[in-house]
This record gives structure tokens, sequence and C-alpha cells, in this order.
């Protein structure tokens, strides 16, 4: 086997939830390596940031405000992003959204609302993607942020749950349909992770401490902890991953995830 490092796609990444967090540190991240980014948010603001940012790393950017549940928005961000990119052989599908569960175990709006950014948004992106990442190939490739909540439950947030174990299955059966044309899904499940999403689970030195208890690592996780995998994931480097779900949370699935609070 040659000693040389495989060659990083030059195609175009297009990231949802791009303006803020881990979208936001994937799409510098991507841009670092040289791959031009489109990110697709409804932070207007934040998405500005990130495209200034990343055209400061000399790559061509975008920022398009795209509602990710609503698919008509979509579809029409789709040939401005490969004007604007050249070419699109790779998504990160990080927009997400977290609401608790109030009285009920479920209801219906918070389920819908939850659902349909985290699970569906990812369905109706790759679809409206695939002619731009058939176009790219070879090396075209797609990542879903989905989180250990995709591997564990949690009582508090059930429809977050739900979507979470909904993307991983839904990445291997994209998989299983897009493999036959070389192009690769995976999804990414990150632990605690500070960004704006965490916050509201970290407002305390004692639930930062405590949240901090249960991770093997000592640390909370910063988002370029999961950008740096993703990158990798959109890379030749990882050419015969497929299909995976890779935990990057110091550890805490490990050991037993939510079992471990406040232990
Ligand atoms: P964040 O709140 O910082 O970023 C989420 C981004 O998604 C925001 O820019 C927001 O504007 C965007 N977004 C929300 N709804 C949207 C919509 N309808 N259309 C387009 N964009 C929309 O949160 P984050 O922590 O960076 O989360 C990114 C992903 O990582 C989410 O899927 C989240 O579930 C997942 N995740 C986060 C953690 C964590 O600890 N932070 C852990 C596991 C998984």
């Amino acid at each position: 086997m040659s000693p040389q490092l495989l060659s990083t796609p030059a195609t175009g990444v297009v990231v949802t939830g791009g303006a803020s967090g881990i979208g936001r540190a994937c799409a510098l991240a991507l841009a670092e390596v040289g791959r031009p980014v489109a990110v697709w948010d409804i932070d207007d603001e934040g998405t500005a940031a990130t495209v200034r940012e990343c055209a400061d790393r000399g790559v061509a950017s975008e920022g398009l405000r795209v509602d990710v549940r609503e698919r008509e928005q979509i579809t029409e961000a789709v040939a401005p992003t490969v004007a604007a990119l050249g070419s699109v052989g790779g998504l990160v599908h990080a927009a997400g959204m977290v609401r608790p569960a109030i009285d009920d175990v479920v209801d219906a709006d918070t389920w819908d609302f939850v659902l349909d950014v985290n699970l569906r948004a990812h369905a109706l992106v790759v679809s409206a993607l695939l002619p731009a990442l058939r176009a790219a190939q070879p090396g075209s490739a797609v990542v879903g942020i989905a989180s250990i909540e995709g591997l564990i439950g949690h009582g508090g947030i059930p429809s977050y749950v739900a979507s979470k174990h909904g993307l991983i299955g839904l990445t291997r059966s994209l998989a299983h349909r897009l493999g036959p044309e070389g192009i690769r899904a995976n999804a990414v499940c990150p632990g605690y992770i500070q960004t704006p999403m965490l916050a509201p689970a970290i407002s305390s030195a004692e639930a930062r401490a405590a949240l901090e208890r249960t991770v093997p690592l000592g640390r909370l996780g910063e988002a370029d902890d999961i950008a740096r995998v993703v990158r990798f994931l959109l890379s030749d480097e990882a050419a015969y991953v497929h299909g995976a779900a890779i935990v990057v949370d110091g550890g805490v699935t490990a050991v037993g995830g939510q079992q471990m609070l406040g232990g």
C-alpha cells in the first residue's frame, strides 16, 4: 500500500445548520482543507458569519436561508448552490432541534417539529442532492449528525431520541441503497458538546460538573471534536467506512450513558 495519504475530494459540501455549533465547525473544518461550502440555515446572521469565515479560508462559500422542514425550499436551493460551489459531492445534515416532553410522553406538535428537522429533512435533502452527488462522483458522501441519544433512551426528550434512532436507521438504509453507486452514507453520534443547544443543560456550575462526571475523558466536547471526524468521513481517507454510526462522546456510552448521570 502507498504510504501517501489519499486525497480529499475538491467537491463542494452542503452543511445544514451551518450557522451555529457543530454545523458551523464542520463548515470551517471543510473550508480549511479547500472544500467549497454552502450553509443552509434559518439563522441569517449566523449563516453570514460562517460564510465569511469560509471565504477567509480561500474557498467558494454560499449561504442560503433554507428551512429544512420545507421541501420546496430545499429543492429550490439546489441549483444556486451547485452554481456557487461548482459541484456538490458532500452533505452534512447538522440542522437540529431538541424539545422537552412536558406533560404527555409525546405531544403531536413537538413530535412533528423535532422529527421534521432532525430526521425527515435528512431524507429530503439527500433526495434533492442526489443528482448533484452522482454528478460529482467519485468520492461523494453524506453524513447525518445523530447523537448518543440515537443509541440510548432518555425519558425527558422522547421525540429527540426517536429522531436520532431514526437517523441511524435512515443512514443504514441509505448505505444499502446508495452503496452500489459508490456514494457513502454515515452518521456521527456526538456526546455532550458545548454549543448553544447544550447551554441550558450546563447553565450552573453544579449542572456542568455533574455532566462532566459522566464523561470518562473528564471534559465536555468541543464542536471541533465532531467536525474533525465529519471531515474525515467526507474524505477519501474513509473510503471503506459506510453505513456506520461513529460515536464521538469521550466515552459516555462506553460506560453506560445516562445511567451515570448524577453518579
Ligand atoms: P445549535 O443549536 O448550535 O445549531 C443548530 C443549528 O440548526 C442552528 O444554526 C439552527 O439555526 C439550525 N436549524 C434549526 N432548525 C432548522 C431548520 N428548520 N432549518 C434549517 N436550520 C435549522 O446546535 P448543535 O449542538 O450544533 O447541534 C447540531 C446537531 O448536533 C443537531 O442535530 C444536534 O441534535 C446534534 N447534537 C448535538 C449535541 C450537543 O451536545 N450539542 C449532542 C448530540 C447531537
